[in-house]
């Protein structure tokens, strides 16, 4: 019986894979380029670290995380997210020591939520985050927003909504728990039985229901910004004005609370919107701690961070048309044109990736026609023909695939043809016999020097 894949998970290869290469890269390349270290940490973890800071009141720690006994009788859980094993790896190598606050770091990596399958929600993901640990102004707030702005736009996105709030201080939010409990005293019997728990361990939770009934009866729920204490409205405004300063739009959302119970300050999110105007949801979301390296066992050292979920991007760029077939994109097709000529071609593919050239080459000689359809698919600009006849004077021919135009070139000087070709020099030292460029002409596309005009069937 054929193995099926687990619900939920999903198999990547090819074209896609190559995609979520390049997303992977760009993020990694502007984190490094905002001064943030990678810190890669366990895929497991034990439960109590995520029930601790993920929260209990979290759907995550409630219902989606996959947790195990270990032989040795421990309760293991495979990570929900990353900033929990994040904040522990700091907290188990004192990396809070360091003179140089804040610890900035960025990870990238698989995690597993047991969540109901549907399009575009998977049960294995993987998230790229940044964490800035020992926080002490709201411009890394800001930084951090900036980057993930940033990041969408140089990934290809058009429309970005950045929606954002405050959560305020704890005395901001316990102040707002009161009134909230107080508002939905006389409602929560109807509400749904997530809400009634909800109720009961973090009321804020309930702005975040997405049962239409309920999202009704909190749309006249008293709202957190009346509740904020001054420092925390002035620490909100600060980051408000420097987005404003540097044109970045956002809207600011009340009922905005994030579904991991850790947040407070600020928190935001990315929401897409496609080219032809379909909402598309959240491509990523972070937001401000206070507590969490302490509820870890570190020293009270505020963070903030930000995470993009990478199957999120990559479907949202496909979707708009952002992707393009980038994994068939070779440099040169070395074509051998008969088994005599594999270890000419074999040893020039050697040499010519050597050199930073990507190179298909396929050794079941075949017909030219199928080797020229096999250049077109890999989308090659150039072929390397290697025939008996040319090598018999110690030959090749190199093919424009676009001009349809081809020159003879002696063997050892294929490397330096091929270079100045790729350098917009098409025309320099290309000639193989005569010495000086002015003697060399053309003739119907074709070099003087070419010998072999081979037809494109
Ligand atoms: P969260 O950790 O829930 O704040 O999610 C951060 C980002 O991860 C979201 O904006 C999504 O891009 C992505 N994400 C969250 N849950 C899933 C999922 N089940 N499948 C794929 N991506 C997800």
């Amino acid at each position: 019986m054929p193995y099926t894949i687990p619900k939920g998970t999903h198999d990547i290869s090819g074209d896609e894979a190559f995609c979520y290469r390049e997303i992977e890269e760009l993020l990694q390349t502007l984190a490094h380029n905002y001064g943030y270290m990678e810190m890669r940490t366990p895929i497991f973890e034990q439960t109590e670290l995520f029930t601790r800071s993920v929260g209990e009141s979290s759907d995550v720690v409630r219902k989606e995380m996959y947790t195990f006994e270990d032989k040795g009788g421990r309760s293991m859980t495979l990570r929900p997210e990353l900033t929990a094993g994040i904040m522990r790896s700091i907290v188990s190598n004192k990396l809070y020591t360091n003179p140089d606050l804040p610890i900035k770091s960025w990870y990238l990596g698989p995690i597993f939520r047991y969540e109901r399958p549907q399009a575009g929600r998977y049960r294995q993901f993987s998230q790229f985050g940044i964490e800035v640990v020992g926080v002490d102004s709201p411009y890394y707030d800001a930084e951090v927003i900036f980057l993930g702005y940033s990041a969408l736009k140089m990934l290809g996105f058009g429309n970005i909504e950045l929606r954002i709030n405050s959560l305020g201080d704890k005395e901001s939010r316990d102040q707002y728990r009161v009134a909230l409990k107080e508002y939905f005293k006389d409602h929560i019997n109807e509400m749904c039985e997530d809400c009634q728990k909800r109720y009961e361990i973090n009321p804020l939770r309930i702005l975040d229901c997405k049962v239409p009934e309920d999202q009704e009866i909190a749309k006249n729920a008293p709202v957190l910004r009346d509740y904020l204490s001054s420092s925390a409205k002035e620490y909100f405004q600060f980051i408000l004005n420097i987005l404003d300063n540097y044109e970045i739009p956002y809207v600011v959302d009340d009922n905005l609370v994030r579904g991991l119970d850790y947040y407070s300050q600020v928190v935001f999110e990315f929401h897409y919107t496609s080219n032809n105007g379909k909402y598309l949801g959240a491509v990523g979301a972070g937001g401000h701690y206070d507590n969490l390296l302490a509820e870890v066992g570190g020293p009270k050292l505020s963070g903030v961070g930000l995470a993009f979920g990478i199957e999120r991007i990559y479907n949202l760029l496909k979707e708009d048309g952002i992707l393009d077939n980038k994994l068939e994109n070779f440099d040169l097709t070395i074509m051998p044109l008969s088994d005599n000529c594999l270890p000419v071609a074999f040893d020039l593919a050697v040499f010519l990736r050597g050199s930073g050239y990507r190179v298909d080459i396929a050794y079941n000689v075949k017909s030219m026609k199928q080797q020229f359809k096999r250049a077109e698919r890999k989308l090659s600009p150039l072929a390397i023909i290697v025939g008996e006849d040319e090598l018999d004077n110690n030959q090749i021919i190199i093919r424009d695939l676009n001009q349809k135009t081809q020159i003879n070139v002696n063997i050892n000087e294929v490397l330096t043809v091929i270079d100045n070709i790729f350098n917009g020099h098409e025309n320099e030292h290309q000639c193989c016999c005569h010495e000086h460029e002015d003697e060399c002409h053309e003739h119907n596309g074709h070099h003087c020097c070419s010998k072999h005009h081979h037809e494109e069937e």
